[in-house]
């Protein structure tokens, strides 16, 4: 059981072979290779399309935020040049995880983002994300039209979003995130669902009133799975005893136990558990990593491209762990199949050593809106694809079918 803490220590968690290979703390001198930053030819964008679907979830999700039992999904495409790049705006329907909705991030990329993005031509990622800077926030609402544009991107150079970012790996190690359940046996059953599909790491959703005993019990049943739980912010450090006592679980990491924007309370918290903090909400640039880092407010962290405002922000935040031997990993937002391929290039980057929660798509939907759909392997990876951008094709008439609202905003060119 000790392997785990052993793993974490002095940020060598990568040394399990069973886990996964990950180079990134033996090499952490080496620069990361990334022609992203090279555009050669200036991208005229001519079009950006805000598209809203709702997807069904195959089984009610609840956090310590409350429970959905279906996904208003937010898709933006680009187009240029005859090509259509893909993203995919991760916020939700009303301002729990963050402030933004998605009725903000519509309204930002409406009224600032797309009229910024189309009003000139644009040389690459650092070039957008410069041309986004002057609008304060909104970092969800940013981090779709840096998807889109990146694969659009891909797809101009026939590289798969992996390759153009500099990826170093074939398939990625996945988890499951578990929901807080109605009872304890409900939960143990997925534990036991999930495990037998292969995925890696079982992440429990916790809360007041639902974490020590349910941790405890799993991990009795479970002596040697990879462990871990995510209180999405449900406590303050008046509770430090309390979840000190998580410490006595071998736990991989605990995921944002306190305030959304604290830093300092996780920092204290950290000096007295043995377990790890992993920081997720708090996490909203490089330079808040760089803080919690220095800080000491946590000794991993949870890369979701969507929380930190694209691919320009993530790749920095993974750069600066990657330097600094800091373990990294990709969380999920219940994203359809088009965020998933986002997140699946992310995790292919070497500092992705722990892994991340990349679902199958059917742990969330009956039917995606990609093909094929995202697959777990027996082992618990998910092969990252080779294809031009995503990878994968875009079911464009499922999509239609369950399109909720459809707006264009055109380029003055056009
Ligand atoms: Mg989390």
């Amino acid at each position: 059981m000790s392997i785990v803490r052993q793993m974490l220590q002095e940020g060598s968690c990568l040394s399990n072979p069973d886990l996964l290979s990950c180079p990134a703390m033996q090499a952490r001198s080496e620069v990361v290779a990334r022609p992203l930053e090279l555009v050669s030819d200036p991208l005229a964008i001519e079009r950006v399309e805000m598209r809203t679907v709702r997807l069904p979830l195959n089984e009610p999700f609840e956090t310590s935020f409350g429970s959905i039992d279906s996904r208003l999904i937010f898709l933006v495409s680009i187009e240029a040049d005859g090509r259509t790049g893909w993203g995919e705006v991760v916020a939700a329907e009303e301002p729990r995880y963050s402030y933004e909705t998605v009725g903000t991030a519509r309204h930002v990329i409406q009224d600032y983002l797309a009229p910024a993005m189309l009003s000139r031509p644009v040389a690459g990622l650092a070039d957008l994300s410069a041309c986004f800077a002057s609008f304060r926030g909104h970092n969800m609402a940013k981090a779709g039209l840096e998807l889109a544009f990146v694969d659009l991107l891909a797809r101009a150079r026939e590289q798969s979003l992996s390759q153009l970012i500099g990826g170093t790996r074939a398939r990625v190690p996945v988890g499951v995130s578990l929901g807080i359940q109605p009872t304890l046996d409900e939960l143990l059953a997925r534990v036991e669902r999930y495990l037998a599909y292969g995925y890696q790491r079982v992440k429990l959703k916790i809360k007041p009133g639902w974490d020590v005993e349910v941790v405890r019990e799993v991990r009795r049943r479970h002596p040697n799975i990879l462990l871990s739980v995510d209180a999405n912010c449900a406590y303050t450090i008046a509770d430090e005893k309390h979840l000190r006592v998580l410490d006595d679980f071998d736990l991989l990491m605990i995921e944002q136990p306190l305030d959304h924007d604290d830093l300092i309370d996780h920092a204290r918290l950290q000096s007295i558990m043995t377990t790890p903090i992993c920081l997720d909400e708090s996490i909203t640039g490089p330079a808040r990593a760089k803080q919690a880092l220095e800080m000491g407010s946590c000794r991993i962290i949870n890369i979701k491209i969507g929380r930190v405002g694209g691919y320009s922000q993530a790749l920095a935040i993974h750069d600066l762990c990657y330097s600094k031997g800091v373990p990294v990993w990709c969380g999920g937002m219940l994203e359809s199949g088009i965020g998933r391929a986002h997140n699946i290039a992310l995790a292919s980057l070497a500092g992705f050593c722990l892994p991340g929660d990349i679902s199958a798509s059917s742990r969330y939907f009956a039917k995606d809106v990609i093909v094929p759909e995202v697959v777990v392997t027996a082992d618990g990876a998910v092969e990252v694809p080779r294809g031009p951008g995503l990878g994968f094709e875009i079911d464009l008439n499922y999509i239609t079918s369950n399109t909720v609202s459809i707006e264009q905003i055109e380029g003055s060119k056009k």
